[in-house]
């Protein structure tokens, strides 16, 4: 199979996956829905156990299920990969990634980071992305701002967040890390990055922690 592909779908040549994480309240979900405008890429669906809410309305697609049917699929080996984040289970929907880069389209991946980690070795070839938060103050800012979390639910995001950016810089599945200073900016270096791999079929960076 062709390895190369451009932002257009293509029945002819397979698609590219690109994965990417960062902690809660990086402002990923919104790099990630302004990347799939623009490249244009397709959303990957999740089935989680945790509740639906409001802003899942657009963007990042999520089938609700109860943790009985996501342990069913799991053994049935539905997911391409799948982690417990934040107490509730999530994993990406093998078969319409599959289906999608046949179809050669660019399959965005919005997951964690051990999903991350678990699809870079699947596919060598997906792209990985991390986007960072300017700093652990603005982070804190952010997720005080978004009003989500109490107080003590908002540290431990802090805490967690700085741990997973410890494990994106060493784990060797991110060649991107990215810092989200402004939203068009974050979006216009990571959509140009992966154009280089999709478009232009440059050869893909060593990831983070393979560096020397
Ligand atoms: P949220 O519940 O806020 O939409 O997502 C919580 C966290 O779970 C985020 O870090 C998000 O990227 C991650 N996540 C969402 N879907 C998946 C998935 O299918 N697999 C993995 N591993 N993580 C996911």
């Amino acid at each position: 199979m062709h390895e190369t592909t451009d932002s257009t779908p293509s029945p002819t040549r397979r698609g590219r996956l690109i994965f990417i994480s960062g902690p809660s309240g990086a402002g990923k979900s919104t790099i990630c829905r302004r990347l799939a405008e623009l490249l244009p890429a397709e959303f990957a669906v999740s089935a989680t156990t945790r509740p639906g809410k409001p802003q899942d309305a657009w963007g990042k697609r999520y089938l609700f299920v109860t943790e009985d049917n996501f342990k069913q699929r799991m053994e049935a080996g539905e997911f391409l990969e799948y982690a417990l984040v934040f107490g509730n289970w999530y994993g990406t929907l093998r078969q319409p990634v599959e289906e999608s880069l046949e179809q050669g389209r660019i399959v965005l991946l919005e997951i964690d980071v051990q999903g991350g980690i678990q699809v870079h070795k699947l596919f060598p070839a997906a792209l990985g992305v991390f986007i960072l938060p300017p700093s652990p103050e603005q982070l804190e800012k952010r997720l005080r701002d978004r009003g989500r979390d109490d107080e003590q639910t908002m540290l431990r995001r802090v805490t967690e967040a700085q741990q997973e950016v410890r494990v994106a810089q060493e784990c060797g599945s991110y060649s991107l890390m990215v810092i989200n200073q402004t939203l068009e900016k974050a979006v216009e270096e990571i959509a140009n990055h992966i154009q280089r791999y999709t478009i232009h079929n440059e050869t893909l960076p060593l990831p983070f922690g393979e560096r020397r």
